[in-house]
């Protein structure tokens, strides 16, 4: 099943974990602001997302259902 990137932009700190694992679904600029370059997950991202979820120290993100 599809499933979607959800980002706490409350908790977000803009250290770039989720950039260094996924850089083709996630880019933080000079600001530190997050960006989701792709929003849903395929089947084929999935455990890279997953592990991109994990590594963010501030748990700002998470997969919900698409
Ligand atoms: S790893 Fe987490 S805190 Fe860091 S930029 Fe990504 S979403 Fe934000």
């Amino acid at each position: 099943m599809t499933k979607r990137i959800h980002v706490d932009r409350g908790r977000c700190t803009g250290i770039g974990m989720c950039e260094a694992v996924a850089p083709n679904h996630f880019e933080v600029d000079d600001e530190a602001e997050v960006t989701l370059l792709v929003e849903e997950v395929t089947e084929k991202d999935r455990a890279l997302i997953e592990e991109a979820v994990r590594a963010c120290p501030a748990l700002a993100l998470r997969l919900e259902e698409a």
